[in-house]
């Protein structure tokens, strides 16, 4: 491909709501392509629907790229050339673009009611026709448009859509796509409030800001005749376009709050670390051959190429999120995953349990559930035994698979004895006294150290027992073993 002028490509979401995946891994493809070229990386708020503005969202949205470390060259915050990045704030430019293309016969007011507009879709759909404008206000007089101006009525601004012929591009990744004019109706380009449509708003601002290449979800593509139209008439020249493949859950239907979490900041609070959530979003549709799982972000800097975006829609596989994320948190430093799970334990203990001040004691936890966690609020939930003295489990699990609560008791009674006579509480230590207590008692190894599990950590699955209880200490493991005696 040839990137004679350098690459300058925008993140243009609306502020309707959280920042869905879907629409950050459309964020993601870009920053990719303008880092991999050199370019510059825009965010442009298309804050133009009024009705479907939600407080929050802008923050939301920004926090979500500043968090996957997806920075941006302009926009919010940064400023840049082309400022103001909000076209809520340029609705000036849009307005004077509706009027020249008013002027030059592209575009027209119209005066029809909501009320008008509902009865013909309704008809039209009757019929089984497509619904569409139709084109009443285009054929307007001089004298009826004077009367409806006169009636006081607020028009909108439509576009005279060439009624024949048609419109055909070049999508870097589906190849020639053609669009007959006489499927496409006379669209808004400003609303009766004075705001415009995306449509208008899109097309203006891409020109104005100079942007090379838009990538930008499927869902777009139908917009892209109406955009090529409105670059035509305008005279500007149009950018590539390049069509990211759907979304889908594993059930192949549209990603949706069904399949689980949907919004980055819900992935944030649940623990996945940004690095593995880069890796995981760039393969959703993109790849770099049929096996490289793991990628770097420098890695994908480097490879990303629209090449080898596929045309076929991608699959949003949680289980490989978690795995991903798991392989992230095993390759963090001793220092990196105590710094990133420390807010999660915070959350997750309850208040009044002191131990979590101790900062030793969890360096020593942290190793034993770093290999098991797959996100880091499962850390918490993991390691949460270890931090509290009133374990809350069934009495029942104690005794163990053809073990009697007489032998239980027993068991719970022998191991008790002998370690209060250890000395040195460390894993190798405490295996080589355990060991030969279950022959002793006629237990399999299973049993004894089964039921010791449950009485120290409350739990039947665990990190390994012996290093566990050694992280514990002696007194702990010695407290929760008279506690599971006086419970059975
Ligand atoms: N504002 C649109 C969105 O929310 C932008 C679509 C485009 O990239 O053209 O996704």
């Amino acid at each position: 491909m040839k990137m004679t002028n350098s690459v300058r490509v925008r993140y243009a979401p609306s502020p309707t709501g959280y920042p869905h995946v879907g629409n950050i891994r459309t964020a993601l493809f870009n920053w990719l392509f303008a880092r991999h070229h050199g370019g510059s990386f825009i965010v442009r708020i298309e804050d133009t629907d009024v009705t479907r503005k939600v407080r929050g969202a802008v923050k939301g949205i920004l926090d979500g790229l500043r968090w996957l470390g997806l920075d941006w060259d302009e926009g919010p915050e940064v400023g840049g050339k082309y400022a103001p990045y909000f076209q809520s704030q340029r609705l000036e430019i849009y307005s004077e673009t509706a009027q020249r293309l008013i002027s030059q016969g592209d575009a027209y007011y119209c005066y029809c009611s909501t009320q008008r507009l509902k009865e013909m879709r309704a008809e039209q759909v009757g019929r089984k026709q497509p619904p569409g404008y139709d084109r009443l206000c285009r054929h307007l007089t001089q004298e009826e448009r004077a009367q409806k101006e006169a009636e006081g009525i607020t028009p909108v601004v439509r576009f005279k859509t060439p009624l024949g012929g048609q419109t055909r591009f070049n999508d870097l990744i589906r190849g020639e796509v053609v669009f007959d004019n006489n499927t496409l109706d006379d669209f808004i380009l400003l609303k009766s409030d004075g705001y415009p449509t995306y449509h208008l708003a899109n097309v203006v601002d891409d020109h104005l800001m100079e942007i090379t290449h838009v990538l930008r979800a499927e869902e777009w593509l139908s917009s892209t005749p109406r955009h090529l139209l409105l670059y035509r008439a305008l005279g500007f020249e149009p950018p590539q376009f390049a069509h990211l493949p759907m979304l889908l859950g594993t059930d192949r239907s549209k990603l949706s709050k069904r399949h689980g979490a949907v919004s980055i900041t819900e992935y944030r609070e649940q623990g996945y670390l940004p690095e593995a959530m880069v890796n995981f979003l760039a393969l959703l549709g993109w790849s770099l051959d049929d096996k490289t799982e793991l990628m770097s972000r420098e890695e994908l800097i480097q490879s990303f190429s629209l090449e080898r975006i596929s045309r076929t829609a991608a699959i949003f596989n949680q289980d490989k999120l978690n795995w991903m994320n798991g392989v992230y948190i095993r390759s963090l430093t001793a220092d990196e995953f105590f710094e990133a799970v420390e807010p999660y334990l915070m959350m997750n203990i309850p208040a009044g349990e002191a131990l979590i001040s101790s900062e030793e004691y969890v360096r020593d936890i942290l190793p034993l559930v770093q290999e098991r966690a797959r996100t880091l609020a499962e850390v918490a939930e993991l390691a949460q035994f270890f931090f509290i003295d009133q374990l809350d489990y069934e009495p029942g699990l104690l005794i163990g698979k053809n073990m009697s609560r007489q032998s239980a008791i027993q068991a719970l009674k022998a191991a008790q004895q002998r370690l209060s006579q250890l000395e040195a509480f460390d894993a190798g230590s405490l295996e080589a006294l355990l060991r030969p207590l279950a022959v002793e008692l006629g237990l399999k190894t299973g049993q004894l150290f089964g039921t010791l599990r449950v009485a120290v950590t409350g739990r039947t699955a665990a990190p390994p027992l012996f290093q566990t209880m050694a992280v514990l200490g002696k007194e702990r493991c010695l407290r929760r073993i008279e506690a599971a005696l006086a419970r059975l």
